[in-house]
């Protein structure tokens, strides 16, 4: 599983470093701030699954965090973290989006890009960052006085550019 890979390195440069643990008064600082900015009462579990997305280069499932609270010894229940989820989704701080009838994707919403790429053949989702998509998509709704919070865009491909270059 190629997709959870990134994650799983990640995580464990973070707790090479304790990064992902209380231990990282600044980034849990951080998170308390725009948790409060966003009118979320403080909670552990709520700032732990902001760190779990925050750090994960891709979008996560609610099984995802789960797994990742349970690798970091914190496990966190699915009915806490889909609620969560709900919550932050709610408040525009992170964004929801599903490919084909899968499991549905978090990601926070001004980290991760919003443009991705799906690949039919090795399953794998790269995330794009494109300012000039993003900027004629805000002058889109922009001329028809259209307010977005937030988007995803999918584009569903038969073979990403790893799948090409290995059949090349
Ligand atoms: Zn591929």
């Amino acid at each position: 599983m190629q997709k959870n890979l990134g994650f799983q390195l990640n995580l464990l440069n973070l707790n090479g470093c304790l990064g992902i643990t209380m231990v990282n008064r600044q980034e849990i600082n951080d998170i308390r701030d725009i948790l409060k900015r966003a009118k979320i009462k403080v909670t552990l579990p709520r700032i732990m699954i902001f760190q779990i997305l925050k750090n994960s280069p891709q979008g996560m499932t609610a099984y995802d965090i789960e797994n990742a609270s349970l690798m970091i010894n914190n496990r966190i229940n699915l009915s806490t973290i889909y609620s969560t989820l709900k919550l932050f989704q709610n408040t525009g701080l992170i964004q929801r989006y599903k490919i084909n009838l899968e499991q549905a994707m978090y990601s926070l919403t001004h980290i991760d890009g919003p443009i991705r790429i799906c690949c039919k053949h090795c399953g794998s989702m790269d995330t794009i960052n494109d300012p000039h998509l993003q900027q004629t998509i805000q002058i889109f709704c922009q001329q028809h006085q259209l307010y977005m919070t937030s988007y995803s865009l999918i584009l569903n491909v038969d073979f990403c550019s790893h799948c090409q270059q290995k059949c090349a």
